[in-house]
């Protein structure tokens, strides 16, 4: 039977980064959850609708095509509608509005849902906020990595400015801190780590030493 593997934490952890290195040693299908809910967020904002319309966020998220391709050289791709969104969803608009849309129990159920057929064919590692919680309550492994807000503040410095965007250090303490606190406080699937997690702290650990010690566990 198939055999996934469950990474959710906060913003900025490096989930999405450990997880890639993850899928490819394993051979593995990565799958990045926050790129659906960004890519629905990214097509609601272009279309000017009101974020707060259950209704209508969830009929767009049910019109919507999302896809993913993993390259040989495991960098993911996002498409929506067939139009390759991987560097639009990244913005830092698209970053302010998507815990709103994430909130909205209507749009969840479509992701969900989604997420939960993409791992009926393969093997999988997801990351995201709920995997181990509700996507995935059956995954063989669920790590939940963490890192303390000035860590992660600081890795998404990083990561935005080799995309060119140049954004002060306090901004992003303050960001992650209000959509960790967004995340954290909605009704529906908040962010919490499965009673079954492995709770792994990575504020002063490498992407390096993340993946060692994870895939030592997989490997048994
Ligand atoms: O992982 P990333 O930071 O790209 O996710 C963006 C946002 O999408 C999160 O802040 C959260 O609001 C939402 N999200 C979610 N559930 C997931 C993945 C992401 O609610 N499984």
């Amino acid at each position: 039977s198939r055999q996934s593997i469950a990474i959710d934490g906060p913003a900025g952890a490096g989930k999405s980064t450990v997880a890639r290195e993850l899928a490819r040693r394993l051979g593995w299908l990565y799958i990045d959850t926050g790129a659906m809910y960004r890519a629905i967020t990214l097509k609601a904002l272009r279309r000017g609708l009101n974020l707060k319309d259950e209704k209508s966020l969830e009929a767009l998220a049910r019109e919507s095509r999302i896809e993913m391709t993993t390259d040989p050289g495991y960098a993911t791709r996002i498409y929506l509608d067939g139009e390759d969104v991987t560097r639009a969803i990244r913005e830092p608009e698209v970053s302010r509005h998507v815990s709103l849309v994430a909130r909205l129990p209507g749009v969840r159920e479509v992701m969900v849902h989604r997420q939960r057929e993409m791992a009926e064919s393969k093997n999988v590692i997801m990351d995201g906020r709920d995997v181990g919680t509700v996507v995935l309550p059956d995954a063989g492994l669920k790590i939940f990595l963490t890192a303390s807000p000035e860590a992660r503040a600081r890795r998404r410095q990083q990561d935005l400015q080799a995309q060119g965007h140049h954004v002060p250090l306090d901004l992003l303490i303050r960001e992650i801190a209000e959509r960790d606190r967004l995340d954290s406080s909605r009704p529906v699937a908040p962010l919490m780590p499965a009673p079954d997690a492995w709770v792994i702290d990575s504020s002063n650990l490498s992407v390096e030493q993340v993946v060692e010690m994870i895939t030592a566990r997989v490997r048994g």
